[in-house]
């Protein structure tokens, strides 16, 4: 295994390896925690959490790269 960062997929926290605090398996994968309360969820709902990716959950908090629609014309 590499000790990528993983992602909590409930809180969407990423987390090293060390600040994992439960993991869950699910369709024989590994889910990774900050807390037991994440897993909690997790456990009650898997299928909400796995379907998304983490990419499309953010909608408002994140218009750091707003710049995207800009420049494919002036070239
Ligand atoms: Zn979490």
């Amino acid at each position: 295994m590499e000790n990528k960062p993983t992602k909590d997929p409930v809180c969407g926290m990423e987390l090293e390896p060390k600040e994992v605090k439960a993991t869950a398996v699910y369709k024989g994968k590994t889910y990774n925690f900050c807390e037991f309360g994440c897993k909690a969820k997790f456990d009650g709902d898997p299928e909400k959490y796995t379907k998304t990716s983490g990419t499309n959950t953010v909608h408002s908090s994140k218009k750091d790269n707003g710049s995207k629609k800009t420049g494919c014309c002036s070239r």
